[in-house]
C-alpha cells in the first residue's frame, strides 16, 4: 500500500539517494538503518515531500505521484500526499506556546477543520493511548523529553494518517526515557500502526521493525528481519555497521 518506485534525490552534487525501490505492506513497521549520512532522513523527509524526490515515484494507497527532473509538483497534490502521514521528529518540534492537548489538536482543528469538541475528544483518545492524557493541560517545557515525544507521536497520529514517519524518534533521550517511547512505538506496532522508523538503536528496531532496511550511501545494501540483519548480515558494509554499535 505504500511503495517508492526508483527513488533519486540530488541535492546538487551530492546524490543522496540512489535508486530506492520499496514496498511496505499495510500494519507493518520498517526499520532504516545505517551510517550518519547514509541517507536515512533524506529518505523519510521524502516520503512526505517536505523534500522532493528528483525523480521516481511515490504511492501511499490511492494516491500516486510521479517525479522528474523538471517537473514542477503541485502544491495541492503535496499536501493530498502529505496527509496521508504523520511525522516525529528526533527533537520532539512541540509547539511550545500550546498545551500537550493544544499539539495534538492543532492540526485537526487548522487542517482537518474539525469542530472544537470533535478534536478534543480525538486528541483526548489519543493522550490516552501514549499515556499522557493526565498531562493534557500541561505545557511542553514542563514534560520530560520522553513525555513530549510521546506527546508528538500522539500529535502525529491526530488526522490518521495511513504511515507513521519517525526520525530517530529515541535518539536525543536517555535510556530511561527513551525505553518508555520504545514501548508506546511497540504497542502501536503491535495494533497494526504501519511505521517507518530511522533508528540508531538497534534494540528499538529489533523489538519494533518487522523488516529492517540497512541503507549507506543511499543505497540499500541489504533488507531482511531485523533478527537475521543483525544476527547474520551477509553484506560487509552491514557486518562492519553492526560490529561498530556492539
Ligand atoms: P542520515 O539521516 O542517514 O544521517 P541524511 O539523509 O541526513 O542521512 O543525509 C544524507 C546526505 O544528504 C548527507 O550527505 C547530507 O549532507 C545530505 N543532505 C541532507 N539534507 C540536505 C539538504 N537539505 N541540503 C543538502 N544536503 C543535504
Ligand atoms: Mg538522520
Amino acid at each position: 500500500m505504500i511503495e517508492l518506485s526508483h527513488i533519486d534525490k540530488r541535492f546538487g552534487e551530492n546524490h543522496v539517494l540512489k535508486d530506492i525501490s520499496l514496498t511496505l505492506a499495510e500494519g507493518t513497521v520498517t526499520g532504516l538503518v545505517g551510517p550518519s549520512g547514509g541517507g536515512k532522513s533524506t529518505l523519510l523527509r521524502s516520503v512526505n515531500l517536505l523534500e522532493i524526490p528528483t525523480s521516481g515515484a511515490i504511492r501511499i494507497g490511492d494516491i500516486r505521484l510521479e517525479f522528474a527532473p523538471g517537473r514542477k509538483v503541485g502544491w495541492n497534490e503535496i499536501q493530498r500526499l502529505r496527509r496521508q502521514t504523520g511525522m516525529v521528529f528526533q527533537n520532539f518540534q512541540l509547539f511550545p506556546h500550546q498545551t500537550a492537548l493544544g499539539n495534538v489538536m492543532e492540526g485537526l482543528l487548522t487542517v482537518l477543520k474539525q469542530p472544537e469538541k470533535v478534536a478534543r475528544a480525538r486528541a483526548m483518545e489519543l493522550l490516552d493511548k501514549v499515556g499522557m492524557a493526565h498531562k493534557a493541560d500541561a505545557w511542553p517545557s514542563t514534560l520530560s523529553g520522553g513525555q513530549q515525544q510521546r506527546v508528538a507521536i500522539a500529535r502525529a497520529l491526530a488526522p490518521s494518517p495511513r504511515v507513521l514517519l519517525c526520525d530517530e524518534p529515541t535518539s536525543a533521550l536517555d535510556p530511561e526515557l527513551a525505553e518508555e517511547v520504545v514501548e508506546v512505538l511497540s504497542r502501536l506496532a503491535r495494533e497494526g500502526t504501519t511505521m517507518i522508523m530511522a533508528t540508531h538503536d538497534l534494540r528499538l528496531a529489533s523489538r519494533v521493525a518487522d523488516k529492517v532496511i540497512f541503507l549507506d550511501g543511499g543505497v540499500v545494501v541489504e533488507s531482511g528481519p531485523p533478527k537475521r540483519i543483525f544476527s547474520a548480515p551477509e553484506r560487509e558494509r552491514t557486518k562492519k555497521f553492526i560490529a561498530s554499535l556492539t
